[in-house]
C-alpha cells in the first residue's frame, strides 16, 4: 500500500504544474460562519463547505479572479468539523481546509419535542426563493433542509404558534429562476419526515414604453430545444431536400451537474426572451414549459405564424470527448425556404455576427477553434423556417467546465446578452431597424 502511495505521489509530481489553476485562499472563522478571500487565475470557481448541521455550495464569478464574501452558518456554534473547499469548474478540488470549530456557549441546541407527524407541507414559489408551511403538532422545533443545483442549506425553525404550525420564507439568491428546489422537513432526530419540490420564481427586467427600445419592431421567435418527452418522429427533411429523418430527439446531459439539455435551453430561452423584450423586441416562444411535445415542423409553424424576422433555436452540444468545448451555429444550406431569405454567403456572414457576439460575451477567443458557423442540410428545424433561422449550440454539456457554467444564472445571462447584441447587429444589417 505504501509503495503504491509513493508511486502515486511520484506521478503527481511529474504532472505539469501549469495544469493546476493558481488559487490562493484565506478563510477567517466568524461567530456564525466564515469569510473568504480567494484569488484565482480563473474567473469562475466553486466554493463549498460542510459543517455539523449545515453545508452548502456556490458557483462564484468574478472577472478579476478575486472572490471575497461571507458565508452565514447559523449553526456553526454547535462545534464539530468544518471543511471548506475551493474547486475549479471541472470539479477538481484545488484547496481543502479543515477546521475544528469550538462549541460556543451561546449556541443553544434545540430543546423540547422535535418528533411528530408532519402534515400539509405546502411550498410556493416567490421571486427570490420559496415559502413553506406545514404543521407538526406538539413539536418545539424542526429542521428545514433545501437544495438546488447552486446552493443548499439546513435551517433550524420554530413553530409560529402553539399548535405547531410552521411557516416562513427562504431566499436562494444564487439559484436560477425556474430551477427545481428540493425541500425536506427533518425532525429533531435527524429523520426526514416530509419532502417536496418547488421552483424558484422570477422577476423579469422592465419592458420599455411601446415603440421604445433599440429592437423595437423586431420580432424574434425563440425555440428552446427539446422537451421532457422524447418521441421518435418521422419528418420530411426540408423543401427541396429529398427524404425523411427519424430521430428520437435525444438530448445532452450535464457531465457533472446531471442537468438535462431541455431545462438549460428553457432557462436560457426565458432569459433571452426577457432581455429582448427589455430592448423593445416582440418575442414569441415555441415553448415555455417542459411538458408536451413539439416536432420541428410544429416549431417552424409557430415562428411563421408570429411573423418572426428571425428564429433562434437553442441547444447544447455533447461529445464523447469531454475536453471538447465551445459554441457553434448552424444554418440551412440548400433549403428552398432559406434560399428565399438570403444567399448562402449572407447566411454565413449573419451567423458569424451572432457567433462573434456570443464568443465575446462568453470570454472565448474570436480566433481560436471554439466555434464555427456551419450551413448544413442536416437540421429539419432550420430547413423549414421561412425566416432567418439559426441553431445555436451554447456549449458542451459533456465538458465539465461548460456544464457548470451553463448551470450558473450569471453565465446564462452573459451568454443571453451576447445573443441580444448579435440579434441587434443582424437587425441593422437586414434593415429591420436603423441606428
Ligand atoms: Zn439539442
Amino acid at each position: 500500500m505504501r509503495k503504491l502511495l509513493l508511486l502515486l505521489l511520484l506521478l503527481l509530481c511529474l504532472l505539469p504544474a501549469a495544469v493546476l489553476a493558481e488559487v490562493e485562499a484565506d478563510f477567517t472563522l466568524l461567530e456564525t460562519g466564515f469569510a473568504y478571500d480567494i484569488t484565482a487565475d480563473d474567473e469562475w470557481i466553486v466554493l463549498s463547505w460542510d459543517g455539523k448541521h449545515e453545508d452548502g455550495r456556490m458557483v462564484l464569478h468574478s472577472p478579476g479572479g478575486r472572490f471575497t464574501g461571507e458565508v452565514d452558518m447559523p449553526h456553526s456554534g454547535a462545534g464539530g468539523k468544518l471543511v471548506i473547499e475551493v474547486e475549479e469548474l471541472t470539479e477538481k478540488v484545488v484547496i481543502r481546509k479543515e477546521y475544528k470549530l469550538p462549541r460556543s456557549k451561546a449556541y443553544k441546541e434545540p430543546t423540547g419535542e422535535g418528533n411528530a407527524t408532519v402534515r400539509n407541507l405546502t411550498l410556493t414559489e416567490t421571486p427570490v426563493g420559496f415559502r413553506y408551511s406545514f404543521s407538526a403538532p406538539g413539536t418545539d422545533y424542526q429542521y428545514l433542509y433545501f437544495r438546488s443545483r447552486q446552493e443548499s442549506a439546513m435551517m433550524l425553525i420554530y413553530p409560529a404558534n402553539d399548535e405547531g404550525f410552521y411557516e416562513g420564507e427562504v431566499e436562494l439568491p444564487l439559484t436560477y429562476a425556474r430551477t427545481l428546489i428540493t425541500v425536506q422537513v427533518v425532525n429533531g432526530k435527524g429523520i426526514m419526515k416530509r419532502e417536496g419540490t418547488v421552483r424558484k420564481g422570477y422577476e423579469a427586467p422592465p419592458a420599455p414604453e411601446p415603440g421604445q427600445g433599440r429592437l423595437s419592431g423586431v420580432v424574434v421567435c425563440i425555440d428552446p430545444g427539446h422537451q421532457e418527452d422524447a418521441i421518435p418522429t418521422k419528418e420530411p427533411k426540408g423543401p427541396g431536400i429529398p427524404g425523411y429523418t427519424t430521430g428520437s430527439n435525444g438530448m445532452a446531459q450535464g457531465r457533472t451537474t446531471m442537468r438535462k439539455e431541455d431545462i438549460v435551453c428553457l432557462e436560457m430561452g426565458m432569459m433571452l426572451r426577457d432581455l429582448l423584450i427589455s430592448e423593445g423586441a416582440t418575442v414569441v416562444m415555441t415553448r415555455e414549459v417542459n411538458s408536451g411535445f413539439y416536432s420541428n415542423l410544429d416549431r417552424c409553424r409557430v415562428a411563421e405564424e408570429s411573423g418572426a424576422h428571425i428564429m433562434l433555436r437553442l441547444h447544447c452540444d455533447t461529445s464523447a470527448n469531454r475536453k471538447k468545448q465551445g459554441l457553434s451555429i448552424y444554418g440551412p444550406l440548400n433549403s428552398e425556404y432559406a434560399q428565399a431569405v438570403c444567399s448562402k454567403d449572407e447566411y454565413r456572414y449573419l451567423g458569424t455576427l451572432l457567433l462573434n457576439e456570443m464568443k465575446k460575451a462568453g470570454g472565448y477567443e474570436l480566433t481560436d477553434k471554439t466555434g464555427f458557423v456551419t450551413l448544413s442540410d442536416g437540421f429539419v428545424g432550420n430547413n423549414w423556417a421561412k425566416m432567418l433561422c439559426f441553431l445555436v449550440e451554447m456549449g458542451f454539456m459533456s465538458n465539465p467546465e461548460e456544464d457548470q457554467k451553463l448551470a450558473s444564472p450569471e453565465y446564462q445571462m452573459i451568454l443571453a446578452r451576447g445573443m441580444v447584441e448579435g440579434v441587434y447587429l443582424i437587425a441593422l444589417e437586414r434593415g429591420w431597424i436603423t441606428e
